[in-house]
């Protein structure tokens, strides 16, 4: 295609559009690409791990497509045509691209310092307020790290202001996912809702809903949860060539819908109609895992957080030497607290009750990483010391049913009911029925499970998959906004 217009390019000695300092003559100008070759040089590069190289490639497409911007779209918008703003929208999420692979080549290259400073260069690259936005969203994106700093992230989102007022469908998933618990429940619904209506990301839509349906059935909305993961699981059975990310996805939305039909006595319905379809879903997700296992860009927290979970499924279905072998597994390449708490309710389970008190009397609350790894600690630790009957560890029970956490309505219930059968336990004694209620009690889906599914941490969002691969896969098809 000849161009029909004076391109507006950089003159030789001006600073390169690129953001990289140099002067154009000397950095992207021998390597613009043209409009058939674009992308190219860099995919290319990128695939052979010729990283330096990608860096030129990836340079010269953003000041390629900025030299693109500014001879059309910034000239036609002068006419002042309110339809040809369009256009600007269009180079917007164009650049958007360039520049965030751009950005993956200086994470690659170990330059991730770097290329905040290129990025205050690239501001006036398109002269909107939508891309200065998108700026801010790559800051974001880059505060998060290698360690995942997530309140540094939300700090570099929140100069958008609001997150009602984010109206770009790539930034507000990703700013959703920073501010999560920050947001009252309706708020985040809301938002939710709106992620839902605007994005055309399927990964983003199949995540969203699992968290909308955590949320619902977390206040009590079983119906609401289960029409939502309905959804979910009618999205994650479409997808074509699902990655590790969306399989994992599907996997939980069976494992939880799975988990609101076992839980379905607890909140006043007929338990005995849902238990088909309980294991039916249980021994979906089960299988799902499995497979999940098989998949080898793992690392160490991240297989062992999906050990965990599949233990979950298994322990809802009542399979205890495969919840212990799986737990065990987890607490092998991880040795997480919370897994210890599960493997204590296990070895109860299995008439092992020296080991379950002693593996739960060496923790403590200080030891869990939030509120919903400290409600299933004590809930269980809670259920363990009405079964020893021992004063002492019921006083502490009490103790810790007592202490404030940031309780999501359906932790405050069971919690609730846990002490009922604690207090008459130390009142009126031990006894075989109250073992039984407590039993009951405390047979619930795992609150840290469910979180462990709302929150943005590179193990659960990318399943602890190898970062470098992550970022390739962002590389190949942008989805990072929703990381
Ligand atoms: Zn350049």
């Amino acid at each position: 295609m000849k161009p029909r217009y004076t391109q507006i390019i950089p003159a030789d000695g001006e600073e390169c559009w690129c953001g990289s300092t140099f002067a154009f003559g000397a950095c992207c100008s021998p390597f613009l690409p043209g409009s058939r070759w674009i992308g190219n040089s860099f995919q290319e590069n990128w695939k052979q791990g010729n990283y330096e190289k990608a860096l030129k490639s990836a340079r010269a497409d953003v000041t390629q497509y900025t030299i693109w911007h500014k001879s059309h779209t910034e000239r036609i918008a002068h006419v002042g045509n309110p339809q040809l703003m369009r256009l600007w929208d269009v180079d917007v999420e164009a650049l958007f691209d360039y520049v965030e692979r751009l950005g993956d080549v200086y994470f690659r290259l170990g330059r991730r310092e770097e290329f905040s400073s290129v990025l205050e260069r690239l501001r006036e690259n398109i002269r909107t307020k939508r891309w200065r936005d998108k700026i801010v969203h790559l800051n974001a994106i880059m505060a998060l790290g290698e360690d995942w700093d997530e309140e540094a992230a939300y700090r570099e989102i929140t100069k958008l202001g609001p997150i009602a007022s984010v109206s770009d469908k790539r930034i507000l998933p990703f700013y959703l996912n920073l501010a999560g618990d920050k947001l009252g429940l309706a708020e985040r619904i809301s938002q939710i809702d709106r992620v839902l209506q605007t994005t055309e990301d399927d990964s983003t839509r199949i995540h969203q809903l699992v968290v909308k349906a955590i949320l619902l059935h977390s206040h009590y909305d079983a119906d609401g949860s289960l029409k939502v993961l309905e959804e979910a699981i009618k999205t994650g059975l479409e997808f074509e060539k699902p990655n590790t990310y969306e399989r994992l996805k599907l996997a939980q939305a069976y494992s939880l819908m799975g988990s609101i039909y076992h839980d379905a006595g607890s909140i006043g319905l007929d338990a005995s109609k849902f238990k088909e379809a309980s294991k039916v879903n249980l021994e979906r997700a089960a299988e799902l895992f499995s497979n999940l296992l098989k998949d080898e860009n793992w690392n160490h927290t991240g297989i062992a957080d999906l050990y965990h979970q599949l233990a979950g499924v298994y322990r809802l279905l009542g399979r205890w030497e495969l919840v212990l072998e799986n737990e065990q597994a987890a607490l092998r390449r991880n040795e997480l607290p919370i897994y210890k708490v599960f493997e204590a309710e296990v070895f109860h389970e299995l008439g092992e009750n020296a080991k379950a008190l002693s593996i739960i009397d060496g923790l403590s609350l200080a030891d869990f990483a939030d509120d919903w790894e400290k409600a299933d600690f004590i809930l269980h630790f809670s259920r363990l010391a009405v079964s020893s009957g021992d004063l002492a560890r019921l006083e502490q029970a009490k103790d810790l049913l007592d202490v404030k956490l940031k309780r999501e309505p359906i932790f405050r219930q069971q919690a609730l009911e846990m002490m009922k059968i604690v207090l008459e336990a130390i009142n009126v004694g031990q006894s075989a029925s109250l073992d039984q209620k407590a039993k009951k009690a405390s047979s619930r889906s795992l609150l840290s499970l469910l979180n462990s599914v709302l929150i943005l941490k590179p193990n659960i969002f990318g399943v602890g998959i190898d970062v470098n691969k992550v970022i390739e896969g962002a590389a190949e098809h942008s989805a990072t906004s929703d990381e």
